[in-house]
């Protein structure tokens, strides 16, 4: 059996996921990152002659900003989420490092003109490449070595990993990738195989959104509770069907509308960019629940009040809530004069 290990440069192919969409001739084209390793495992053992080749293990290393213009969160957010479904739905072992953004806007077109910091991409080459020669100075940790890469940085990594008796292959993206790796001839001597390219096998990778039966755990759901669906839920979250997510958003408007006053006031803050400030976690206490509409309102140690809604609960029924049981949560929306703030993520507190 030949074992193969991938390692994965998530900054750059994070960066580069674009290009796959446009190579594909779709917006809305998503690699699949389940199946990812499966596919270039494939690749490889084709280009053995269909050998048996099992794939161990796949790591990422990427970078994240830390420190930044709290504008940009919801596109922090979205990083972290890429990640996160990578760590948990699919076993990637992800490594993350921060990039110092020293409060300011993620875009350099965001940035005042006379600006000229650069954020520093720290540790990522580092983290892989020592990874990488890692596991090829331990026996029988892997036979070949997939790195899915674009920058020429890498090349001593690809070399000294080769004079360890391991093979290596490449796997990139078109008019992302460094000249040397692309060479047909490779006259830098960086690789066992013909190059991977991503462009070439799209249709392996395509993420497709299957029509599949799901069950609804909406407590307001009329009718068959299994529905069908395209959407799948993430590990650990609950499904809830189209009908009625549809019908929370609008008993979520109604609420607003009754119940807090403020609401298009924040709204405006939020345009304004002053909203969204994700804080680390609050604990209050449920103060009242509004069982016929889904919602409810927590209190804080300091007095403040935040508004939250069934949809916003994490591993807590509606139905089990009482009105004096301490949770945690985040901030959706801050209170202001004197009005509730929104809460989300809202879960049980244990102390
Ligand atoms: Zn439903």
């Amino acid at each position: 059996m030949i074992k193969t290990m991938i390692f994965i440069d998530g900054t750059w192919l994070y960066s580069n996921t674009y290009k796959l969409s446009e190579a594909y001739g779709d917006p809305n084209f998503h690699v699949d990152f389940g199946k990812l390793p499966q596919v270039l495992k494939q690749e490889v053992s084709d280009q053995l002659g269909e050998a048996d080749v099992d794939m161990v293990r796949t790591y990422l290393f990427g970078s994240c900003p830390a420190n930044y213009d709290l504008r940009d969160e919801e596109m922090v957010a979205r990083r972290k989420d890429f990640f996160e479904i990578l760590r948990e739905e699919y076993h990637y072992e992800v490594e993350i490092f921060p990039i110092d953004f020293r409060n300011r806007r993620l875009r350099k077109a965001d940035r005042k003109p006379e600006d000229s910091f650069e954020p520093r991409e720290k540790c990522v080459d580092i983290a892989l490449a020592t990874g990488m020669l890692y596991y090829a100075a331990i026996p029988n940790a892997y036979d070949i070595a997939i790195a899915v890469i674009g920058d020429s940085d890498f090349t001593p990594m690809l070399q000294s990993v080769r004079r360890l008796g391991k093979r290596v292959a490449i796997a990139s993206i078109r008019g992302s990738c460094s000249p040397a790796f692309a060479d047909p001839r490779d006259e830098s001597r960086l690789k066992d195989f013909d190059i991977i390219w991503l462009d070439d096998i799209l249709p392996k990778l395509e993420l497709k959104y299957e029509r599949h039966q799901e069950r609804c755990e909406s407590p307001i759901h009329k009718g068959d509770p299994l529905v069908w669906t395209t959407y799948r839920p993430r590990k650990g979250k609950r499904f809830f069907c189209e009908d009625c997510r549809q019908e929370f958003q609008r008993q979520k408007r109604e609420a607003q509308g009754e119940m807090m006053e403020a609401w298009e006031e924040t709204e405006d803050e939020t345009q304004n960019g002053n909203g969204y400030l994700f804080e680390s976690s609050l604990t209050g206490i449920i103060k009242r629940l509004i069982p016929a509409k889904s919602f409810g309102f927590i209190a804080t140690d300091e007095g403040k009040d935040y508004f939250f809604h069934l949809t916003d609960l994490v591993g807590l029924e509606f139905e089990d809530l009482v009105e004096g049981i301490k949770v945690e949560f985040e901030v959706k929306k801050h209170p202001s004069a004197g009005k509730a703030g929104a809460a989300q993520n809202v879960q049980l507190h244990i102390p």
